[in-house]
């Protein structure tokens, strides 16, 4: 499957996503872990609003748990997001003595999200979406959508836990695309490759889909019996 033939199609059917991120690092890093669990529309407000009751990190780490809570509490989740945020904003500056993140640009690309990792509330998605985004890192944010659509567009094999998935893509032809891949692949789960109905009858990639009554036909089964990449599960 061409990557780039997946995304012109994608893009040509959905539009062009965006090109830049909407935030510097530390506030891609906060208002990532303020969305978790959260809509876009419920967390960017309060993220929003938190920015403007503390616009200097400093200020922020000082006022606290408590300090924070209830600008954080609208998207969500609010006692455990705040002790993510006031954690993360000591370990950083910890690490670099200032609220900056600039330091994992020294880094490899494992080596800088397997540090970021390491924040109280920062998984593996937010890492990937911190340095995809902000720093243009090829590594893909592999959340529930681009989980399920890559598996069945055979790019990843069926089976593969989102880890995996994030790792196998890493090593794909689709890090090099990485922000418009975790884009256009979410647009695509949204809106025609949804978990329990496909459309399959009016998808635009239909013809490059193995999964697709009408796709490339799978590979056959190797001899050991077991399945091989390119063969994804039916919808
Ligand atoms: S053909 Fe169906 S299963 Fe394949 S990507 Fe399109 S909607 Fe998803």
């Amino acid at each position: 499957l061409a990557i780039e033939d997946l995304l012109d199609r994608l893009e040509a059917a959905y539009g062009r996503s965006r090109p830049y991120s909407r935030f510097e690092p530390m506030e891609e890093l906060i208002s990532c872990i303020m969305s978790q669990s959260s809509t876009d529309s419920t967390s960017f407000p309060a993220f929003t609003r938190l920015r403007e009751a503390f616009p200097d990190w400093n200020d922020m780490e000082r006022a606290g748990v408590e300090g924070i809570l209830e600008h954080v509490r609208p998207s969500g989740l609010g006692p455990s997001k705040s002790k993510a945020i006031i954690g993360s904003l000591r370990m950083i500056r910890q690490r670099s003595g200032t609220h900056s993140l600039d330091f994992l640009r020294e880094m490899g690309d494992l080596e800088a999200r397997d540090w970021l990792s390491q924040l109280p509330g920062v998984g593996l998605k937010t890492a990937s979406i911190v340095l995809c985004f902000a720093y243009g890192r090829p590594l893909i944010p592999v959340d529930t959508h681009v989980h399920r659509t890559s598996i069945r567009l055979g790019l990843i094999p069926p089976k593969a836990s989102p880890t995996k998935a994030a790792d196998l893509l890493l090593g794909s032809d689709a890090a090099r695309h990485a922000f418009r891949f975790h884009t256009l692949l979410i647009q695509h789960g949204r809106l025609t490759c949804s978990a329990r109905s496909p459309s399959c009858s009016a998808c635009p990639v239909a013809e490059l889909c193995p999964s697709s009554p009408t796709g490339i036909p799978p590979e056959p089964p190797t001899s050991r019996g077991g399945t091989k990449r390119g063969q994804a599960s039916k919808p």
